[in-house]
């Protein structure tokens, strides 16, 4: 079977890993030429996704390319603990969540992929792919054209194929939240430790990276997006430290301050009804763009799903039911945790202080209880030498 992928963020190259495995012929076309680089921030990977990479083969190389932080502390506006948990994992679970600049991590995948055998053109932007008798025929706007058995659509929240799979998708939508994040150097943090401060306008996260570096990340609230074009890091740094200006411990890490990454807007989809159309399937971002700490954790059990439906079932059209059945439920609760965690950040000071009191009471008794069910996913991929249909 000879499969396309378009976009080689994370979900293309887990994708493009897991269906060498399975033993497809793969190629994966990236629209920006240049290699994935500091494209991006931070992102974290909790134990799902890690168990994911494992199993692909690429667990080490992932772990060596960020930190891994065994613990979460999350702090009200004030200063006060609210709790103290284990980080994107059950207590128990030995592996440790691991965080990472985006383009690290889709480095390490892409070089995975291509070290698979898959090939991987850059500066390929696809611009429509029209289903054919036996698969699908995708045109790129340098003019080639390529066709496949099956075309994977991983090409992110701004995906232009979620409309071929599903006319009746909505569009993305600003979600009253913006990201601004840097690296800040010449202050002490504890190693090891994710803390995530719910503050007035927004979450702040911070940790200790090496080299005396400190990482963190800034949510804003601001109704209407704010115009990135020809605003200077200067700028961005002056509008996160007022927002944060009453917060103290945000504010030292602000200060400290070494350089910038891109600010992100975050946005929210109403949820995809349909992620399959023929042999075109959607995965990653294009399905479902979760957030929560969860999106390439997501990404990455997509990729192994959808590998797995295709190396069992009788034909690609029951793999990719399979693979949306399978998925669907897992991506809607998760989704919901997401709708939640962004209201607990938008709460107003009443709301939040509440909130904060109940946290306290609630995080060393049920937060294990609550969460647990994201970490538990145990990703199945069986070894293949049958080629797949
Ligand atoms: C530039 C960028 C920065 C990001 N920064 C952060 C961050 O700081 N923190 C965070 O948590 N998450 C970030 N994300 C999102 C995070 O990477 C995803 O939520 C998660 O990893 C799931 O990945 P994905 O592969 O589904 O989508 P993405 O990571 O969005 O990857 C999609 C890929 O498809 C490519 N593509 C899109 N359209 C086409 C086309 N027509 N033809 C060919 N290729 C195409 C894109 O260039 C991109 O490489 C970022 C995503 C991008 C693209």
């Amino acid at each position: 079977m000879r499969i396309i992928v378009i976009g080689g963020g994370v979900a293309g190259a887990a994708s493009a890993l897991a269906l060498r495995r399975i033993g497809a012929e793969v190629a994966v076309y990236e629209a920006y030429p240049d290699p994935a680089g500091d494209v991006g921030s931070f992102v974290s990977l909790a134990a799902n996704g890690l168990r994911g990479l494992e199993l692909l083969g690429c667990l080490p190389a992932v772990q060596e390319a960020g930190l891994r932080v065994p613990r979460l502390r999350m702090w009200s506006a004030g200063g006060h603990l609210l709790g103290d948990v284990a980080r994107g994992r059950r207590s128990e679970d030995p592996l440790h969540s691991v965080t990472l600049l985006r383009g690290s991590l889709v480095e390490t995948l892409r070089a995975a992929a291509v070290a698979a055998g898959a090939e991987l053109r850059l500066g390929e932007r696809m611009t429509g792919a029209t289903p054919t008798e036996r698969g699908a025929r995708v045109e790129f706007a340098s003019g080639r054209t390529d066709s496949a058995d099956l075309v994977v659509a991983a090409d992110g929240i701004w995906s232009s194929l979620r409309g071929a799979v599903d006319p009746a998708a909505g569009r993305p939508e600003y979600a009253g939240l913006y990201t601004v994040s840097g690296v800040s150097h010449g202050i002490e943090v504890e190693p090891g430790t994710f803390n995530l401060t719910f503050a007035r306008r927004g979450a702040f996260f911070h940790l200790a990276a090496e080299n005396g570096e400190v990482w963190w990340g800034a949510q804003i609230d601001e109704p209407v997006a704010p115009e990135r074009d020809g605003v200077e890091d200067a700028a961005w740094l002056r509008r996160v430290a007022e927002a944060y200006r009453r917060e103290a411990e945000p504010s030292r890490v602000i200060a400290a301050t070494a350089r910038l990454h891109h600010p992100v807007l975050m946005h929210v989809l109403e949820p995809v009804r349909t992620w399959h159309r023929g042999r075109i399937v959607l995965t990653g971002d294009a399905a479902h763009p979760v957030g929560a700490g969860q999106g390439a954790s997501m990404a990455i059990e997509d990729a192994i799903a959808l590998a797995e439906a295709l190396r069992t079932a009788a034909t690609p059209k029951a793999a990719l039911e399979t693979y949306a059945a399978q998925r669907n439920p897992r991506i809607a609760k998760v989704l919901e945790t997401a709708e939640d965690n962004r209201d607990a950040k938008r709460a107003g000071p009443v709301a939040r202080r509440a909130k904060a009191v109940m946290m306290r009471l609630f995080i060393p008794l049920m937060y294990e209880k609550a969460s647990g069910w994201l970490y538990d996913y145990r990703p199945e991929l069986g070894a293949s030498d049958a080629q797949v249909h």
